[in-house]
């Protein structure tokens, strides 16, 4: 190894050059006099000492204070300077992509280098890192597919896991593996980073691990809660029937359609308590009688908007963050906005959005300064809350909720809701305003509300199925699933373990007796949900590879109709006119796409998304994510190079209607026709209702006996999203494993079903692709 240390040497004397002449350099100057003024950097050296001296620390600091940004490049800094450069490996994780390529971009502007040098970054299916990385900015996801492929982290000096405090289930995942680790890799660091306080936790579960504090410096912010609003604001809430309901216009509308009895939730009823015993008398009449109607599911964007107008009118400069459930209701606030005379005027207010699935143009917008009278509003996700950071704000505006899922393992279905946040998070929401001078918080909710919200959010490896998870704890090969998660900070309810075997058994992942089968073994490598996964794969094997990818990329991105709230039915209009009467969401999202790389080439896409309610953003995501997962299927060794051999079949509808039933098997549900309506019912025999923009909801009957469905979610009522229409003999043939775990016996049987179902065409595919399949399965 010594030929390898010298280059290394040299290398590292290398890299100790250009630190050192870019330290020196004006700019490089400037950039570490800022450096030195964040909180974090009075803190250096005895980070670098305990870090040093123990195998596991745990720091926590307030957002902004430096932690991500900082900590990992004095490491390397100092590693370099020490003419150890080369020789250091330093991985950070953070919990969402947005983040991981943010960062990585700005540390290499303080760094003075391109992207891609000493630091990179490695998110889902996109990166950026050459051969003189030595700072790895990744998701969580992405450490743990390295780590099943590489169980020792072989190489890595040091591992950072960043914002832990939200208890992501990659995070908690990560912890499991790392805490197994560390015995068996004595040299290797581990740095945990969070933002709130409740580090103990984390150090206990790592025997005790020194803990550094990070004293930050914030600005007092000054908290009003719904009842001081109303009073500043002069607004007042109407009663339930508000229209535009924040968020929940549905929810409500079952709501009301309850006895009023069952009406309130429990936290309504903690409100009118708290309103009729307290200091009711305190309030003026016209707050009183808008607190007496208040209720969680009425705070509307009428109140943000008088909120926003209040600042822009009355109150001193300085950007506004505004906190949103998701981005459905930011483009659709954002649009209500647009059209408001002061808030939609461009000579007076920047108006931007800060989501997971936005484009990286937008992105630098956000951090940049506002020209002088204009105010900048940014409408966010809770992405804002901790993971990224916007300098200017000064006020802040909390609706108090975030889209969370949640998971009922009884029934075993996901459930999204936006839920009311903990009070760590709002406190966390209010003080992203203090980051340059005093600000002021707008929590649209009752302090005695906020009283009531649970003091940390439950983890979420308690809160989603684990279908992902056990297929990749599975082929880490660390035995039994149950024993391993039984290691969790938090471990999650046998039953949620339980489901999720089930699952992965019945798509054919996993056999009998738990272990991974051939398509298990893919699945664990594709970084999709095994579902999606699944069906890219029978695409590809069957041979109609591009319309799947197509349904793959949109099911795992979001769906591209748009759905505003006041023009629902024209949009489910537009949304029809593609489904061509073939009963089917998943092949109208195909025409969609098709029709809109037609209208690019004819350079009118932008009339086309407008006519037809689509999301130009979200098909231009569809896009890049269908040349990614090709990608990935090409180096998996799944895919022939030319396209036209994956295609060959692509015409074929009801082929390409089998992919669907085998990715999405066991999602089906039966069609019970009535004589004017039909109804719907899952194999576990539940009710379902259809979403109301999909294209099958608009039909009075459906020619088909069954129809799969890729999500069902809980709200209120189940429903299901999208959803295709098959026949008896697509369910038989690929639902469940048979497709993929078919043993020349299966293949028998299915001859006979094909002949007595008498679909030739599928019939004469699936018999046409037998050899490969099998030969596949034998790999
Ligand atoms: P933490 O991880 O503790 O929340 P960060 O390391 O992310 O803090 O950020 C530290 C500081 O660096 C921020 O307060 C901000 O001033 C600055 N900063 C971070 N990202 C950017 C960026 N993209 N552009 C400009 N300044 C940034
Ligand atoms: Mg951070």
């Amino acid at each position: 190894g010594s030929v390898m240390e010298k280059v290394l040497q040299r290398q590292s004397l290398r890299m100790r050059n250009m630190q050192r002449s870019w330290q020196e350099s004006p700019e490089g100057k400037k950039m570490l006099e800022f450096r030195k003024s964040l909180p974090s950097f009075r803190e250096k050296e005895r980070l670098l000492k305990e870090i040093a001296l123990n195998q596991v620390v745990v720091i926590s600091g307030e957002t902004g204070c430096g932690k991500t940004t900082q900590l990992p490049q004095y490491i390397l800094e100092s590693e370099i300077e020490s003419g150890r450069g080369a020789f250091c490996n330093i991985i950070c994780t953070q919990p969402r992509r947005i983040s991981a390529i943010a960062v990585s971009e700005r540390v290499s502007t303080e760094r003075g280098e391109p992207l891609g040098e000493s630091i990179g970054f490695k998110v889902r299916l996109e990166g950026m890192k050459g051969k003189n990385t030595h700072l790895l900015f990744c998701t969580s996801g992405i450490l743990l597919r390295r780590l099943l492929s590489d169980r020792n982290l072989s190489g890595v000096t040091h591992v950072f896991v960043d914002e832990i405090h939200e208890r992501g289930m990659n995070e908690d995942f990560l912890l499991i593996v790392l805490k197994e680790l560390l015995p068996r890799r004595r040299d290797l660091r581990l740095i945990l980073m969070s933002a709130t306080l409740n580090a103990e936790l984390f150090s206990d579960y790592f025997g005790g691990a020194p803990i550094i504090h990070i004293p930050g410096f914030t600005y007092p912010v000054r908290p009003h809660f719904l009842e001081d609003i109303l009073e500043i604001t002069g607004y007042k809430l109407t009663s339930f029937n508000q229209i535009d309901d924040y968020g929940q216009e549905r929810l409500w509308k079952t709501q009301k359609q309850l006895a009023p009895h069952k009406r309130k939730n429990q936290i309504t009823s903690l409100v009118e308590d708290a309103v009729n015993k307290s200091n009711f008398d305190s309030y003026s009449p016209r707050v009183r009688d808008s607190l007496a109607c208040w209720s969680p599911d009425s705070i509307g964007f009428n109140l943000i908007e008088a909120v926003l107008c209040h600042i822009c009118r009355k109150e001193r400069s300085g950007a506004v963050l505004v906190f949103m459930t998701g981005w459905e209701d930011i483009s659709c606030l954002r649009n209500q906005i647009k059209a408001h005379p002061l808030l939609g005027d461009p000579n007076r207010v920047l108006l931007l959005t800060c989501h997971g699935s936005m484009a990286t143009s937008e992105q630098k917008l956000i951090f940049e300064k506002a020209a002088p009278n204009i105010r900048k509003i940014v409408l966010a996700t809770n992405m804002a809350e901790a993971s990224i950071t916007i300098n200017d704000v000064v006020f802040v505006v909390d609706c108090g909720k975030a889209k969370e899922t949640t998971y009922d393992a009884l029934n075993n279905t996901p459930c999204l809701l936006p839920s009311w946040i903990s009070q760590a998070s709002a406190r966390q929401r209010r003080g992203r305003a203090g980051r340059v001078q005093p600000g002021e918080c707008y929590h649209l909710y009752p302090r005695c509300v906020y009283e009531a919200f649970s003091e940390y959010q439950l983890p979420e490896l308690l809160r989603t199925p684990l279908n992902s998870l056990c297929l990749q704890i599975k082929s880490l090969q660390v035995g039994s699933i149950g024993e391993f998660l039984s290691a969790a900070l938090q471990p999650p309810k046998p039953l949620a373990v339980q489901n999720a075997i089930e699952f992965l058994k019945m798509i054919g992942a996993l056999d009998e007796n738990e272990n991974l089968s051939y398509l298990g073994k893919y699945l664990s490598v594709l970084p999709v949900d095994p579902k999606l996964g699944k069906m890219l794969i029978m695409g590809a094997i069957f041979r109609c590879f591009d319309p799947v990818l197509t349904i793959v990329a949109g099911l795992s991105v979001r769906d591209p109709f748009l759905l505003p709230q006041d023009k629902k039915d024209l949009a489910g209009t537009a949304k029809s006119r593609f489904s061509a009467k073939d009963y089917s969401d998943h092949m109208a999202l195909v025409r969609a796409y098709e029709g809109w790389k037609d209208a690019e080439r004819e350079g009118s896409a932008y009339e086309y998304c407008w006519r037809n309610f689509l999301s130009a953003q979200t098909l231009q995501a569809i896009h890049s994510l269908r040349k990614q997962f090709t990608f990935i299927l090409k180096d998996a060794g799944l895919l022939e190079p030319d396209a036209a051999t994956n295609n060959k079949l692509s015409h074929n509808q009801s082929l390409v209607r089998a992919v669907i039933c085998s990715g999405l098997f066991p999602g089906v549900a039966s069609i019970v026709h009535r004589e004017t309506s039909m109804s719907f019912k899952t194999m576990d025999d539940g009710p379902v209702m259809l979403y109301a923009n999909s294209v099958n909801a608009r039909y009075q009957t459906i020619s088909y006996p069954w129809l799969v469905f890729g999500e069902k979610v809980k709200v209120n009522t189940v429903f299901i999203r999208d959803s295709t229409g098959v026949p008896d003999s697509i369910l038989i043939l690929f639902g469940g494993k048979l497709s993929c775990g078919a043993t020349p016996g299966h293949l028998k049987m299915l001859q006979g079903y094909i002949d007595f179902f008498m679909d030739p065409s599928l019939a004469e595919c699936y018999l046409k692709l037998k050899d490969e399949l099998a030969m596949l399965l034998q790999r």
